[in-house]
């Protein structure tokens, strides 16, 4: 025995999966939630993305299974399939360890898998349940399975269920649910909106906030990338060649546009998977193991993939196009780097994307520029922003006076056209510039 799980009042089995999994340590969040949740206390866990939220969890609850007691004893929750079936994996890595009379059982209830089939095999109840809220509170409906025997309920990414507008099935699952709830709520934010449904079910949460020493993990590089006149598909191909990466995820805003990087890779001779909301879960499913399995050493996503899952190994985030909520920044790097490893996260900007930058660097993010010099990646200077815009400005001036002839006769009014004809150069020329 060598783990210092050890000073947590846990099952032996537990021990012997923590040392499997290699856990040396609990993380922060671990610390200082296992002890209250093993205690039964209702509790919020806030912390930055990669810092062992779900072992915070899972530890305690799989601990607390009664084996002998063949029914529901909790039910853990989260926003995507992929996740809730990532939560499930890593449950089993730690039911494994179980074995006979002590055996814990668990399963997964996703959208898009057979409903009729999961309702015929639940005549045996599972201990612990793990799923997307939809599903679960549709197999509650149907009387197939049954929460009300569940002590403790997980709410995993709590903001983004509340995006995605799970929080009412939640409501609904958690509203059968016995009196004394013990209610778990991870997310790496509380928003606002959150926190009526808080108040509904957690009298006296306990609040544990792990502050981030930074937004973001400590190990990522924030690098930027000008894109200048090579097509911009050349250019992450280049880019990808060049780092030749352990595993890198590129991230688009659209399917659409994840379909067309994938595609315009492909053509260009490398290797991508792609993860979008286009695919059917079986081809989903099949995309996140061979992803695991590291068939790949490109994946093309949409933010699908952004937020919870965690493919081990991810050394290098590109964002192609910055989301367009910027909180996604924060998401999509948090990919790369997780527990401890170092990371790359490389933005493609444009002049456009001047104000967004601007943005995530208020959030604290400190970019480092990047450019191919002679074929090789070298660091340059940081960008100038404003001095850049001024530049640019004064370039459009100068075309315009240069492009725009002045009328060699003096006709009245000569001055207000020509006036009127350079604005009109420049508008074209600004409004090139942004396409
Ligand atoms: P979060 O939910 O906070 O985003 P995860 O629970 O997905 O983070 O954990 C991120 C990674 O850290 C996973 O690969 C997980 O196996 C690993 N991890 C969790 N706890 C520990 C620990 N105590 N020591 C080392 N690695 C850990
Ligand atoms: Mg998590």
């Amino acid at each position: 025995m060598n783990t210092t799980f050890e000073k947590f009042n846990v099952k032996p089995f537990i021990l012997d999966a923590v040392k499997e999994l290699r856990f040396q340590k609990p993380t922060e969040v671990q610390e200082r939630m296992i002890p209250s949740l093993l205690n039964g206390e209702s509790a919020i866990g806030q912390s930055q993305t990669g810092t062992g939220k779900t072992h915070a969890y899972l530890i305690p609850i799989l601990s607390k299974i009664d084996p002998s007691l063949q029914e529901v004893q909790a039910v853990i929750t989260a926003p995507t399939r992929e996740l809730a079936n990532q939560i499930y994996q890593e449950v089993l890595k730690i039911t494994k360890f179980c074995s006979g009379e002590d055996m814990i059982t668990a399963r997964c209830y996703i959208g898009g898998t057979d409903k009729q089939r999961t309702i015929d095999r639940l005549k045996q109840q599972p201990h612990i349940v793990v799923g997307t809220p939809g599903r679960i509170k549709d197999l509650m409906v149907e009387n197939a399975l049954l929460v009300h025997t569940a002590r403790t309920i997980v709410v995993d990414e709590a903001d983004l269920m509340l995006d995605m507008g799970f929080i009412e099935d939640i409501d609904k699952v958690a509203a059968a649910m016995p009196k004394n709830l013990q209610i778990m709520v991870f997310s790496a934010t509380i928003p606002e909106k959150l926190k009526p449904f808080l108040r509904k079910y957690m009298e006296n949460p306990k609040y544990t906030h792990v502050a981030p020493k930074q937004v973001t993990a400590a190990k990522i590089k924030h690098l930027l990338m000008p894109v200048k006149s090579k097509s911009k598909t050349k250019l992450l191909h280049d880019l990808l060649v060049e780092y030749n990466p352990y595993l890198a995820i590129v991230f688009t805003n659209t399917k659409k546009k994840a379909d067309e990087v994938a595609d315009a890779l492909l053509e260009q001779g490398l290797k991508v998977g792609r993860i979008h909301g286009d695919l059917n879960p079986r081809e989903r499913k099949k995309m996140m193991k061979q992803i695991n399995e590291l068939e790949y050493q490109y994946v093309v996503a949409t933010d699908l993939a952004a937020r919870g899952i965690d493919i081990a190994g991810v050394s290098h985030v590109i964002n192609y196009e910055l989301p367009s909520d910027l909180d996604f920044y924060v998401h999509r790097v948090g990919r790369t780097a997780r527990a401890d490893y170092s990371g790359n996260a490389i933005t493609l900007y444009e002049p456009t994307d001047e104000n967004a930058l601007a943005q995530i660097e208020k959030m604290g993010i400190e970019f480092t520029q990047i450019d191919f010099k002679n074929g090789e990646l070298v660091e340059i200077g940081p960008r100038n922003k404003r001095q850049n815009r001024k530049k640019q400005i004064n370039e459009i001036d100068v075309a315009a006076k240069t492009s725009v002839k002045k009328s060699t006769k003096v006709k009245p009014g000569y001055k207000k056209k020509h006036k009127y004809e350079v604005e009109q150069f420049k508008k074209r020329q600004r409004r090139l510039k942004k396409r």
